[in-house]
């Protein structure tokens, strides 16, 4: 799914996993990375990304 691109949306960001990934090939154990899955709850979009304004994203 592509990244959200409204700047208005930027309040509904939320990020659902932060700095790593679900791998299903490990039996879906947490695993660190420099990527977090981001979601807008304005118009649904999620995207993963290692850009430093993530740690401006609250948890959602
Ligand atoms: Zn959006």
């Amino acid at each position: 799914m592509p990244a959200c691109k409204e700047r208005t949306h930027r309040p509904a960001w939320r990020v659902v996993v932060r700095r790593a990934n679900y791998s299903a090939f490990n039996g879906g154990r947490r695993t660190p990375s420099a990527y977090s899955l981001l979601r807008c709850t304005e118009c649904g979009a999620a995207w993963r990304t290692k850009a430093a304004y993530v740690s401006d994203i609250p948890n959602g």
